[in-house]
């Protein structure tokens, strides 16, 4: 697996890069749940800067249509 600051291969827990401590696998679900909440964060974020932005509207409902997928992915 990948680590989950700096994304390097780790094989334990620990990442021997950046010293992370990495989640095992099914262990416990929290920072998967935290990761998703991140992630959900960081598109919502975006969706807000492009509806600001100045850009073809159509463009911008592309952009904004394709975010909200992602959202709808990650949110069931
Ligand atoms: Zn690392």
């Amino acid at each position: 697996m990948n680590c989950i600051n700096c994304g390097g291969k780790v094989v334990n827990e620990k990442c021997q890069y950046c010293g992370t401590i990495n989640p095992t696998t099914s262990e416990t679900k929290s920072p998967t749940v935290e990761k998703i909440n991140n992630e959900i964060q960081t598109i919502t974020n975006k969706i807000d800067a492009i509806k600001k932005m100045i850009m073809p509207e159509s463009l911008k409902k592309n952009k904004i249509k394709e975010l909200q997928a992602r959202l709808d992915e990650l949110s069931n």
